[in-house]
């Protein structure tokens, strides 16, 4: 509770300095064919209402039927976080008045969730930290309607689409300290979903939505009062948001005010967040199991069926690539931040360089790619391709100057990358004869130069230069070193 703490993170106030306390409730939409406690579609984007059964309508006498794909779901998301699975589990209702819920509550879970404790691993790249978030719960729970505004002047309408779309709702403790800690765990824990085929991880289209909950105190101090900040839907905005608040917070503070327990939204345009709500209670909810579900139950081997067949995980994949090809643990990151990524990682590395193999990834690749708006699953450059280009250097057959031509061909012509090193003549000179010569003429034609390299034999960069011009780049850098070395007299 009380370790030191890194001054970096600190804010200063005009009365000294501040730490931001930050626990966050992350609401992801599972990826099911169907809704929790009924048969309709999950599909985006259909048209309004088309997506609704009598359930999700709340029909009188409807009785909702919990779909076992959601449940297997939020099991496998469980392990995933590594986390205590519970094999009794019940459903409760959560009562509140909204004109998209029509059945006047939500099914949750609230004493007994149907997963517990666990943790998210978590490398924060403005600090170089790594830092280990615990989860306290994951619980499953409907999705509420949409209301629409804004599309007639005196009506309203509701879009009953997202009614009962099953939602895991996933609460950390308090144990954020910034705005980058912050923005990283939610980076981290939506690749783990990801990686799962859990959630999609969606945040324009809604499938991970995010509740900030914002405290300041003096560092080492008992926890101050929190706002939350409800249904941040943007990386980046979950930042600002903390930024904006906490100052907000740390400017009553310092000025002899108290901090009220409320609800707030964060408004992007303005850049600020703004009082919704005063914080209901749980009390306020009137919490009661849900008469129409009995308790969730299931057995150990159930779940342990499900932890056999789980998938390789961003941080075992990490600690592999680092051990298995000698990666850094910078590059080991980035590349499985995206299980996409990884898997053309492996492609390219097997039997190869696997240090190249990242390098060319990261440093050539993903920047050619941004510069195009594309990602990696549709990469005009095949990770067999790529490998093709990688082998040549390793040969010797091109230089990595010409490597760089070479990508560039490959990647806005396509083509097998040694037939066009062969076809347009891409080949290194390895041969001294023509380096030689090569040499010989550059220092013909400049003979104060000579004399200048003599006495300063810094200048021997430009001599490499001029003979890398003149051999259209393809004379092998290290041999025309030496020539010129020898020929100039340098040692
Ligand atoms: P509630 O049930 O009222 O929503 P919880 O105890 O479940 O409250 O906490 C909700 C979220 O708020 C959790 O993510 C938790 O980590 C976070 N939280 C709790 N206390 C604080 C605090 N003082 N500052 C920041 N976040 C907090
Ligand atoms: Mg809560």
């Amino acid at each position: 509770m009380n370790a030191p703490v890194n001054p970096k993170k600190l804010i200063k106030g005009a009365t000294g300095d501040w730490e931001i306390v930050i626990g966050m409730e992350i609401h992801a939409q599972v990826t099911s064919q169907a809704k929790l406690f009924s048969g309709a579609s999950t599909a985006f984007g259909g048209d309004p209402n088309s997506h609704v059964s009598l359930v999700d309508a709340a029909m009188p006498g409807m009785l909702p039927v919990i779909n076992e794909e959601c449940v297997r779901q939020a099991i496998r998301t469980g392990l995933g976080l590594k986390a205590q699975i519970n094999l009794r589990s019940t459903f409760d209702r959560k009562n509140y008045f909204y004109p998209d819920l029509p059945q006047g509550y939500q099914i949750s879970q609230y004493k007994s969730p149907i997963v517990g404790e666990g943790e998210v691993i978590v490398d924060v790249p403005e600090t170089g930290e790594t830092i280990t978030v615990r989860i306290e719960r994951l619980h499953l729970e409907q999705d509420a309607g949409k209301s629409i505004h804004d599309l007639h002047p005196t009506m309203s309408f509701v879009d009953l689409n997202r009614s009962g779309v099953a939602l895991m709702e996933i609460v950390s403790k308090p144990d954020l300290r910034s705005a980058d800690e912050a923005r990283a765990y939610v980076t981290k824990l939506r690749t783990i979903l990801r990686y799962l085929g859990t959630c999609d991880g969606d945040m324009e289209k809604g499938s991970l939505r995010a509740d900030v909950n914002v405290s300041v105190r003096r560092p080492g101090e008992e926890f101050g009062t929190r706002c939350e900040i409800k249904n941040v839907n943007s990386i980046r905005f979950i930042g600002q948001a903390i930024e904006y608040e906490a100052r907000r917070q740390i400017a009553i503070l310092e000025d002899g005010g108290v901090i009220e327990q409320e609800t707030r939204l964060y408004d992007p345009g303005k850049g600020e967040t703004r009082s919704m709500r005063s914080k209901e209670e749980a009390h306020d909810y009137r919490y009661f199991p849900d008469p129409d579900l009995l308790p969730l139950e299931f057995d150990q081997a159930y779940v342990d069926e499900l932890a056999r067949h789980l998938p390789e995980l961003p941080d075992a994949k990490k600690a592999r690539f680092m051990s298995d090809y000698g990666l850094s643990a910078y590059d080991a990151s980035v590349l499985v931040a995206e299980r996409a990524s990884a898997d053309f990682f492996e492609e390219v590395a097997k039997g190869r360089d696997g240090k190249a193999a990242a390098n060319w990834i990261i440093n050539e690749l993903f920047g050619r790619l941004n510069k195009e708006g594309k990602d990696i699953t549709q990469s005009p450059v095949s990770a067999s391709q790529l490998g093709g280009i990688i082998e040549l250097i390793g040969e010797n057959v091109i230089s990595g100057k010409i490597a760089k031509d070479l990508f560039e061909i490959v990647f806005t012509e396509g083509g097998d990358p040694r037939e066009i090193v062969e076809k347009r003549g891409m080949k290194q000179v390895t041969d001294t004869g023509a380096i030689e010569k090569a040499i010989d003429a550059v220092i013909a034609a400049n003979p104060d130069k000579v004399e200048q390299a003599k006495a300063k034999p810094t200048l021997l960069g430009w001599f490499v230069g001029q003979v890398m011009k003149q051999t259209g780049g393809k004379a092998n850098p290290q041999a025309v070193n030496e020539i010129l070395k020898a020929k100039l007299g340098i040692e």
